[in-house]
């Protein structure tokens, strides 16, 4: 192909393998919460990446953080360490409950680290026979071979060969299934402190509390997976600075770069004892733009100002779910915290949350769904009441169309 030709959705299937569908137009520019297509037409937008772009596209200070470590240093590898990663390992530590960091690129990668990490520490403090891994039906933890037989979708792990083993799958928010399951053999239970692609699902905090005790009686390091709900998201910078527990390991990514490729896996100075020199690495991992970025990010992000945003615009949006819902009756609940929720299909619509979001993109609304039976919205943290009201004017229009055709 002359790379001089169009590139339209065509090309998708003619070059890319087949392992996503994504939609009909392609996005080419963005600014804050606004997209526009290769036809000029423009979008509001409620996806904002995959819980990613949590400062919206094209963010000033982002921009320009990128465009001046662009003319600096791009990369040294972990041969050499780097300014920009030892300074954004130190805001992260500042901010949390960490004293070590590991950098890597993406989520599966931060979790990967956190499982190899978990098993090598019980490894060395206990022996070999405490290799056990507990996480939950549904949970998501990424595509790595470890990370997605860790998480709690047969489908996504199976024909692909033998899987890692020593790893066993609970309820989620069930803890007498934790309680029945876990034993000094566990070296680590896993899980999001709420779960994003499993159908926007929050941990109750007794729940929370309960992992908490089960893990220190026997013994087993407690992961909290916030790929999706940290840097902001849930209202805090972090969801568990909002409930009653602290992790043993940490990991961030998604929102942690705005859009830039970065993660981060944050853990204790005596569980991070166990990754000595030469047990673990990435080559990218704490590259110089990449932790340049992150670290504008969490300027930007960790401020009263904006998690007041996040609680104001939650707020708006529930509030026109539910006047949408009085009108149109699609929605069984909405559920879900600060800027990660999910509206739930009622049961006229079950396994039609798809047909809302394709009616949003065509109504001008980028929008998630998390499983066929929840719409999943999760803008930027900085999205104004406008564009709030403006996105869910479309997300109304739409509601309308789909229940006028299925009428
Ligand atoms: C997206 C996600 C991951 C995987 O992150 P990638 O960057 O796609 O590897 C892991 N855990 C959770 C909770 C996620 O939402």
């Amino acid at each position: 192909m002359n790379q001089t030709e169009q590139i339209t959705r065509q090309t998708f299937d003619q070059v890319m393998a087949p392992n996503y569908a994504p939609a009909a137009m392609i996005p080419v520019r963005g600014e804050g919460s606004r997209v526009w297509d290769q036809e000029g037409k423009e979008y509001i937008d409620f996806a904002g990446g995959i819980a990613v772009n949590c400062l919206g596209h094209c963010h000033p200070a982002l921009v320009s953080t990128l465009q001046e470590q662009a003319s600096k240093l791009w990369h040294v590898s972990n041969v050499y360490t780097n300014e920009p990663a030892l300074t954004l390992a130190k805001q992260l530590i500042d901010a949390t409950f960490a004293e070590k960091v590991f950098f890597a690129n993406s989520g599966a990668e931060a979790n990967e680290a956190a499982l190899k990490l978990a098993r090598r520490y019980a490894n060395e403090h206990y022996g070999e026979q405490k290799d056990q891994i507990i996480a939950c039906h549904h949970g998501f933890h990424g595509r790595t071979f470890f990370t997605v037989s860790v998480g709690g979708q047969a489908a996504y792990s199976d024909g692909f060969g033998p899987k890692p083993g020593a790893i066993e799958h609970i309820a989620y928010n069930d803890l007498a299934a934790l309680e029945a399951l876990i034993s000094d053999r566990t070296c680590a239970v896993m899980i999001e402190p709420m779960q994003g692609e499993g159908g926007v699902i929050p941990a109750t905090d007794e729940y929370l509390a309960g992992v908490r005790a089960l893990c220190d009686k026997h013994n087993a390091l407690l992961i909290f997976d916030e790929v999706q709900t940290g840097v902001g998201r849930t209202g805090a910078l972090f969801a568990y600075m909002n409930s009653p527990v602290v992790p043993d390991i940490l990991t961030s990514a998604k929102s942690l770069g705005g859009g830039f490729p970065v993660a981060a896996m944050l853990t204790r100075s005596d569980i991070a004892a166990s990754l000595k020199v030469g047990t673990h690495g990435s080559t990218y991992g704490g590259n110089p733009m990449a932790c340049a970025v992150a670290s504008a990010v969490l300027n930007e992000v960790n401020t009263p100002e904006m998690m007041a945003n996040v609680s104001a615009a939650e707020a708006q949006i529930r509030q026109r779910l539910a006047d949408i819902n009085d009108k149109y009756q699609v929605f069984a609940e909405v559920r879900g915290k600060g800027l990660l929720l999910g509206a739930v299909m009622n049961d006229k619509y079950q396994g039609k949350a798809r047909d809302f979001l394709t009616a949003a993109v065509a109504e001008g609304l980028m929008m998630l769904v998390a499983g066929p039976n929840v719409l999943r919205f999760a803008p930027a943290l900085n999205i104004t009441e406008s564009e709030v009201a403006e996105g869910m004017d479309a997300l109304e229009r739409a509601v309308a169309k789909v229940c006028q055709s299925s009428e």
